[in-house]
């Protein structure tokens, strides 16, 4: 998964971006980049790791332009590299172009395929490089145009920003699995993942990007496309459920709906649909704060922090071996002996995927006193991966993908493991029982586009593109 911004039309373009992606960096900690535009010329700085440590003054003064494209990216299993990391830019026949991305392309392998056979050398193994091949090939006069070309021949989930020496151009696939939403900051048009960038620059949240929305924004304002709707049509929108339930940061909105309302809602159905008597409910922090205190209000259990995060952990979730991810756990969580020793305990946690945290999180409690450990989690079984950009790992680690509820439950070693249904999630971010509007694949195993690379075991090409890891 990743995080993207973008603005045009200021001065201090590279400095906004900064901001916009240190707001984004939940969004990835892997690595950080920001190329910017000025006088036909480009700037490119991209650096392994977080925001902070991938910018100093120095590169400041590398960045000089009054536009500016920018990408945090998610870790992955053994992505880990600078030639994958984003902002990409290259020089081609009709001049320079940048960008960066945020989803996963679902025929990316077999496109690449192609035209490596006739002959383009790829310099990354990131799927986005083949929107820049087939932008690049393309026999349209205006890069607008090629753009369009390029993207009608791939499918999957792509929100972008690109820059040009006179534009900045922003996307949105025709199903908007990934958020992209746009603002204003005095003269300049800013885009990002997430309105919480906006918030800190304070910038004006003006609207979302529509799915198959291009909007190009140069010296002459701002123009709006929907190119893809010939060739789409009808193309429902699948906004990923995904980023409600875990991905986005609580006090953004994504899809015209605050994450944190939607979390609450989530919590508070749990607690309607599965009921424990318990002392007291603690969140796992910080993705399922919102939910917990849901469950608390609905309950009338009292909610307490049970659990410490550390400030100074990131996010825990792919790392290359098991033991890592254990040790990983207990140095991101700590219990408080305080709030839950001799007590029946609520754990409300966003998601359960491998069974690594909840179990860990299990052992911890009850070493710290618990008397009874109950597991609720306000989404439901993850069962399938995500082909679309969230990294889920292989079906194989899924743990709901091959145990019921209640031998997960014996793994975990609670008490009581109860989910949220899919039609109470659905409800929660607004929409009908059917889910309409959005991407719930990871649950329902539904996906809303097939995965077409033609191999022999999707999950593994699946795995190899995802270290590209947007
Ligand atoms: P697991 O140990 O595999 O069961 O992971 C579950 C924990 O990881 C939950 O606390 C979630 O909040 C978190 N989580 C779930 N999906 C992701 C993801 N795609 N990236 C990062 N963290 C995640």
């Amino acid at each position: 998964m990743c995080g993207i911004f973008g603005i045009y039309g200021h001065p201090e373009a590279a400095n906004i971006a900064y901001l916009g992606l240190h707001a984004l960096q939940h969004r990835g900690q892997e690595s950080a980049g920001i190329v910017t535009t000025e006088d036909g010329r480009f700037h490119r700085r991209v650096g392994m790791g977080l925001v902070s440590e991938s910018f100093g003054q120095a590169e400041f003064d590398q960045l000089p332009g009054r536009g500016a494209i920018g990408q945090v990216r998610y870790s992955t299993t053994g992505g880990s590299e600078m030639r994958n990391a984003q902002p990409f830019q290259y020089e081609y026949a009709h001049g320079g172009i940048a960008i960066a991305h945020n989803g996963n392309l679902v025929n990316a392998q077999g496109v690449r395929q192609r035209l490596e056979g006739r002959g383009s050398i790829f310099q990354t193994s990131s799927d986005t490089e083949v929107i820049i091949h087939l932008l690049a090939e393309s026999h349209e006069p205006e890069t607008l145009e090629r753009l369009v070309s390029a993207l009608r021949q791939v499918t999957g989930a792509y929100s972008l920003v690109l820059l040009t020496e006179t534009k900045l151009i922003a996307v949105r696939d025709p199903h908007g699995f990934r958020p992209l939403v746009m603002g204003r900051l005095k003269d300049a048009f800013v885009f990002s993942s997430e309105t919480c960038s906006f918030d800190l620059i304070e910038a004006e949240f003006i609207r979302e990007i529509e799915p198959g929305e291009v909007v190009v924004v140069s010296d002459k304002g701002l123009r709006s496309f929907k190119p893809f709707e010939a060739v789409r049509d009808p193309e429902p929108q699948r906004f990923c459920v995904f980023e409600h339930v875990y991905f986005a940061r609580p006090d953004s909105l994504v899809n015209g709906k605050s994450t944190y309302s939607a979390r609450e809602k989530m919590g508070h159905q749990l607690a309607i649909e599965h009921p424990v008597e318990a002392d007291v409910v603690i969140p796992v922090p910080g993705s399922g704060l919102p939910a917990a205190l849901g469950f608390a209000k609905q309950s009338g259990i009292p909610f307490e922090m049970g659990l410490i995060r550390s400030h100074y952990v990131g996010r825990t979730f792919i790392e290359l071996h098991d033991s890592i991810r254990h040790f990983g756990v207990r140095l991101k969580l700590s219990p408080v002996r305080s709030v839950v020793d001799g007590k029946r305990v609520v754990v409300v946690d966003d998601s359960l995927v491998r069974g690594t945290t909840s179990r860990k999180i299990v052992k911890m409690l009850r070493g710290a006193g618990a008397r009874e450990v109950h597991l609720r989690i306000s989404a439901p079984p993850t069962t399938h991966s995500c082909y679309y950009g969230i990294d889920t790992p292989t079906r194989s680690e899924l743990i709901a993908s091959s145990h019921e509820v209640e031998e997960i439950a014996r793994y975990v070693t609670c008490d009581s493991l109860r989910y949220l249904s899919h039609r109470g999630m659905m409800e929660s971010v607004g929409s009908n029982t059917a889910g309409d509007g959005f991407c719930s694949a990871c649950f329902t195993g539904i996906y809303p586009v097939p995965f077409q690379d033609d191999q022999p075991d999707a999950q593994l090409v699946k795995l190899r593109m995802s270290k590209s890891g947007k």
